[in-house]
């Protein structure tokens, strides 16, 4: 085996049932890594407390993440999943990273004001230090590359100044700026065909439905809206479900879709209906590993608490170097 190339970090708010966007945004790419890195992949509990709804169903949404990760083929022999919670060191972490943090910089970072004006109500202390603690979990891992999309960018970026800060300010190389890897679709968008997919605005699609639900779905996507008769020539360069079928249809059909619909030789109703039938195909092997993973909740908690094992074994080392660092008395 050829030796890895760095640590990978990732981390996701227990969300329930992942959709689409987060296959292919996130999940999709963190399989794929797990080839040339170390990889840890963390359900981020403490993140979602900043976001009131977020903390309903919490235990069963972190359970249905993680199914769908381990089914989607994150892989617990290769990579440490785990619940954030469960390794308490980011707690302090975050704290000392939050001395060498200055306040204004927070404010002013664009994620900061999209969540002000999301919940004007609830702007809590720990709203503002959401990127502190996301720094923390970085770099208590020693990460050297972050997948992310483009809009944590910005989270990154503050993330290398705060190791900066604190190597700068105790002398020390001891935490690693992480590089930031881009993923490829850094946008799906929902069923609407306008806005980005999510839970939150119900334009999403399921990886864990059912057949019947996922052609559902597909049935109500917003196709190229100046096509208003079957007749009509259609254009798939501003068509969503073209966009999907790029993804999950073989290159020839891709092909045959893309001048049929141009010339009115395939209608939208088809072309969805085959969009849902190749999603189907693709995500079947993923369904019934999903399926045998639900019968046995403990057994994919043991995953978790053993990923938090061995992160913990990681945490700890940093944590004594940090402290090292600072020269406090341990
Ligand atoms: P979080 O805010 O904790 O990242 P989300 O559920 O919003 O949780 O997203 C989890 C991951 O899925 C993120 O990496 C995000 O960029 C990705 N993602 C979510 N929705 C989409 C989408 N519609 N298109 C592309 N990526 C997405």
């Amino acid at each position: 085996m050829s030796p890895k190339k760095g640590r990978v970090f990732s981390g996701a708010r227990p969300t329930g049932r992942q959709h689409l966007g987060n296959y292919l945004g996130a999940i999709k790419n963190y399989v794929a890594l797990q080839t040339d890195y170390d990889c840890v992949y963390c359900i981020v509990d403490i993140h979602a407390l900043t976001t009131m709804d977020a903390t309903i169903g919490l235990k069963q949404n972190t359970f249905e993440m993680a199914f769908d990760w381990l089914a989607a083929g994150i892989d617990p022999e290769k990579s440490i999943v785990f619940v954030q919670s469960h390794v308490p060191q980011v707690m302090e972490l975050h704290t000392i990273l939050s001395m060498v943090t200055p306040y204004g910089k927070l404010i002013e970072l664009p994620t900061f004001k999209d969540k002000i004006k999301q919940q004007p109500k609830n702007i809590n202390y720990g709203l503002v230090g959401y990127p502190v603690l996301q720094a923390a979990d970085i770099t208590l891992y020693k990460s050297d590359l972050v997948p992310v999309g483009v809009d944590q960018a910005p989270h990154i970026e503050f993330t290398r100044e705060v190791v900066r800060s604190f190597n700068f300010r105790y002398k020390t190389d001891v935490l690693v700026e992480p590089a930031m890897k881009v993923t490829e679709i850094p946008k799906v968008l929902g069923t609407d065909g306008v806005q980005k997919m999510s839970k939150s605005l119900d334009n999403h699609i399921e990886l864990a439905s059912t057949a019947e639900e996922t052609q559902k779905r597909v049935m109500t996507m917003v196709t190229d809206p100046q096509r208003m008769r079957r007749n009509d020539p259609g254009n798939p360069d501003v068509c969503n479900v073209f966009s999907l079928h790029k993804i999950f249809t073989s290159a020839e059909d891709v092909k045959s879709i893309n001048a049929e619909c141009r010339n009115a030789g395939i209608g939208c109703v088809d072309c969805k209906k085959k969009l849902a039938a190749n999603l189907n195909m693709y995500f079947t092997p993923f369904r019934e590993r999903r399926a045998e993973l639900v019968k046995d909740p403990d057994h994919v908690e043991e995953i978790l608490r053993d990923g938090a094992k061995r992160a913990c074994v990681i945490a700890d080392q940093t944590i004594h170097e940090v402290h090292e660092a600072i020269g406090m008395l341990e």
